[in-house]
């Protein structure tokens, strides 16, 4: 089994840190265009998520690292992982971590995964972020909720954003900018194009927006990958596809 994996380049002075942005798998027995989920919530085979949870790890040959991620729902929740958490961390679209020899990673097809880093103290969280995620302020709530757990600087927090749609592919409607405009009236600005009633959003652009605003030096964000939508020969596309596959995002620290 291939995944095409994309990597922050910036990120590979911090020795130790395990990551990646995955995308598309392909291979002998796999069709790249068949559905390729890595969770049950829309009803999916059980046997089936957990056999490509099987392959997706021996493809990633990480002996002693777990995976852990939790069931997505589209709020803003983030959840503390240890080493006592089960491969579920519960409810929620944010996962944070001080353990070693863990990774936390969501699961998008078009959403926005931020992955974030705390090289000195070695931290590290990954987030899932759609508009509605957005619009309930995940990425900020991250960086606090990093902060409060466990005591970290946001200026030292290194945070990358991977392959999901762009404004060239994600016309909206304005009820959605309204509903974002409602608190990040001011972040929106630079990520909004009203076309006639409807609009493009660049997810990216906003969650940039709110980090910035959270604390992060902007030289420490960087933008991973393309547009999901435009790239569906590499990358999982639910605009473009619908229900066909997850891509994983992943990070943290070997012990
Ligand atoms: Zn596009």
């Amino acid at each position: 089994m291939k995944i095409l994996r994309l990597e922050v380049p910036q990120w590979e002075q911090f020795d130790g840190l395990v990551h990646g942005f995955l995308g598309r798998v392909s291979g002998k027995d796999r069709p790249s265009n068949a559905a390729f989920r890595l969770s049950c919530d829309d009803g999916d085979d059980p046997q089936a998520v957990k056999q490509n949870w099987c392959e997706l790890k021996l493809a990633l040959s990480l002996p002693r690292i777990s995976i852990i991620t939790a069931r997505q729902v589209h709020g803003n929740t983030i959840l503390p992982v240890s080493s006592e958490t089960g491969k579920l961390a519960g409810i929620g679209d944010g996962l944070m971590t001080d353990a070693p020899n863990l990774c936390v990673g969501v699961m998008s097809a078009d959403c926005v995964p931020i992955l974030l880093v705390e090289p000195t103290r070695k931290i590290a969280a990954a987030v899932h972020a759609g508009w509605r995620g957005t619009a309930a302020g995940i990425a900020p709530r991250a960086v606090a909720s990093m902060e409060e757990a466990y005591g970290i600087d946001p200026a030292a927090l290194h945070v990358a954003m991977g392959p999901s749609i762009g404004s060239c592919c994600y016309e909206v409607g304005p009820e959605v900018a309204a509903q974002i405009a409602a608190n990040w009236r001011e972040e929106l600005k630079g990520a909004w194009k009203p076309e006639g009633v409807k609009g493009r959003l660049d997810l990216r652009a906003l969650n940039e927006a709110q980090l910035l605003g959270a604390g992060i030096p902007r030289s420490q964000i960087s933008k991973i990958g393309p547009c999901t939508a435009c790239h569906i020969g590499d990358f999982y596309s639910y605009r473009k596809e619908g229900k066909s596959g997850h891509q994983l995002s992943f990070i943290g620290w070997r012990g």
